[in-house]
């Protein structure tokens, strides 16, 4: 965003011994993986002695803590997803979470999920108190004083008019707009803090894999160029003024790859267009979705040529889940491991021709499994690799929801060391 366009978001504070308001609040435009916590994009921010509440340019709220002595830690915080999640990010006492995600603060989510390491924030009363009752706690901040200036008077009661049930039909009309909520976001999307734009070009998925908790009954279809332009213009005024901070979006459902080459680029151009990331507070637009193998193996090289070509560097998250014949029996996945090695090659292929194409992949993790479900995929990751490469991650998912354990968290470890690829675990995270 140019400095003219800045203009039109000028920054104002108010202090008094009770209360601080901060209004347009300039945060990084850089999506940043750093030890304390970084706030992107333009927001506005009161602070009272009991708590800190955040708000996009919407009047939505979409950062809290409180500063009781309950809370865990003076840099962790709650975010409020445009999904109405509220998700808890904690330090994890830096102990192992940016070796395991790839992150340095740790996503607690409201809902089940396969996440291996974290707490129970959700279950202490000062966390509760915010994702239950943040708007009684923010009616109850009075400023009654002459010297408050008329914006700022404005801008409180502007979010105070904002309710919780506002916010869920909001949420409601997202997943309206692209058909479905998405209940799973590409592991990739940790890069821009999972705040990205859904766009739905089609539905279902090729495969419907036995142990897969993420699917629906959507048989493959894919979406239409004018149902595509419809979502993106509903999309444009359902983010508002706050589109500014912006610059991701997710081509979903859950194998965009086997869409037609000519749509996913139509897809991407109009959103780029539409949503006019090239005036963005945020930097650097990101495009992220998923593929299959098959679609992977079938996909016309001249769309990764073209996806390079984007403003956008692409991530695409491809589901391998495992190298061993036995093991994509046990888990349903029809797909055999012979396309898996090839899939994995192609990976390889792409990620050192298109600097801005990355491909990354999946695969399984549980304790049930065999010793040849490891042992095939290492000699991908390790064995067909001959030095350490930083591009392409791997990404091990574990496949039991709400049972977080030290002990697959360590062969977690043990598998990471060996690895020749960046190797991380896949918290499940819907939008
Ligand atoms: S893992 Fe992917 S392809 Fe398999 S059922 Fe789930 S969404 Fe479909």
């Amino acid at each position: 965003m140019d400095k003219t366009s800045l203009a039109n978001y000028p920054a104002l504070t108010y202090k008094d011994e009770r209360v601080s308001i901060k209004i347009n609040c300039p945060g990084d435009c850089d999506y940043t993986k750093i030890s304390f916590p970084v706030k992107y994009g333009l927001f506005s921010r009161i602070e009272t002695q009991e708590l800190v509440f955040e708000f996009n340019l919407n009047h939505e709220i979409r950062h809290a803590k409180s500063k009781a002595d309950g809370w865990s830690h003076p840099s962790e915080w709650m975010k409020r997803t445009i999904g109405n999640d509220w998700v808890y990010y904690s330090t994890g006492g830096y102990a192992g979470v940016v070796e395991s995600i790839g992150e340095y603060y740790l996503p607690n989510l409201m809902y089940q999920t396969n996440s291996l390491l974290g707490g129970k924030p959700f279950e202490t009363p000062e966390v509760t108190k915010i994702s239950d009752d943040w708007h009684t706690l923010l009616s109850k901040i009075v400023v009654d004083t002459p010297s408050l200036p008329a914006k700022a008077s404005q801008w409180l009661g502007r979010v105070k008019q904002v309710l919780p049930e506002d916010l869920a039909r909001k949420a409601e009309k997202l997943f309206a707009i692209s058909g479905a909520r998405a209940t799973v976001l590409p592991p990739d999307a940790r890069h821009s803090d999972y705040d990205i734009i859904p766009i739905t070009i089609q539905d279902g998925c090729l495969y419907k894999c036995r142990f897969c908790k993420v699917k629906n009954k959507k048989a493959f279809q894919e979406r239409t160029r004018q149902d595509i332009l419809n979502q993106i213009l509903e999309l444009k005024a359902l983010y508002g003024r706050d589109l500014v901070n912006y610059n991701a979006i997710f081509l979903g459902e859950h194998d965009a790859l086997n869409a037609p080459m000519d749509l996913i680029l139509y897809a991407a151009k109009t959103a780029h267009e539409e949503f006019g990331f090239a005036n963005s507070y945020m930097r650097k637009p990101m495009l992220y979705f998923f593929g299959s193998v098959d679609a992977l193996l079938r996909a016309d090289d001249r769309l990764f040529d073209r996806l390079n070509r984007l403003p956008f560097h692409t991530c695409i998250n491809i589901g391998l889940e495992s190298a061993d014949d036995d093991t994509l029996s046990l888990i349903g996945k029809p797909v055999s491991a012979q396309k898996v090695r090839t899939a994995f090659e192609k990976i390889q292929t792409i990620n050192q021709n298109f600097a801005q194409v990355e491909m990354t992949c999946n695969f399984v993790m549980d304790r049930g499994l065999s010793d040849a479900h490891n042992q095939t995929m290492m000699d991908l990751v390790r064995g067909q690799i001959n030095k350490t490469r930083p591009k392409g991650s791997v990404y091990l998912s574990p496949l039991k929801f709400g049972n977080p354990s030290r002990e697959i968290l360590f062969d977690f470890y043990h598998l990471k060391t060996q690895s020749r690829l960046p190797m991380f675990l896949y918290i499940i995270q819907r939008l």
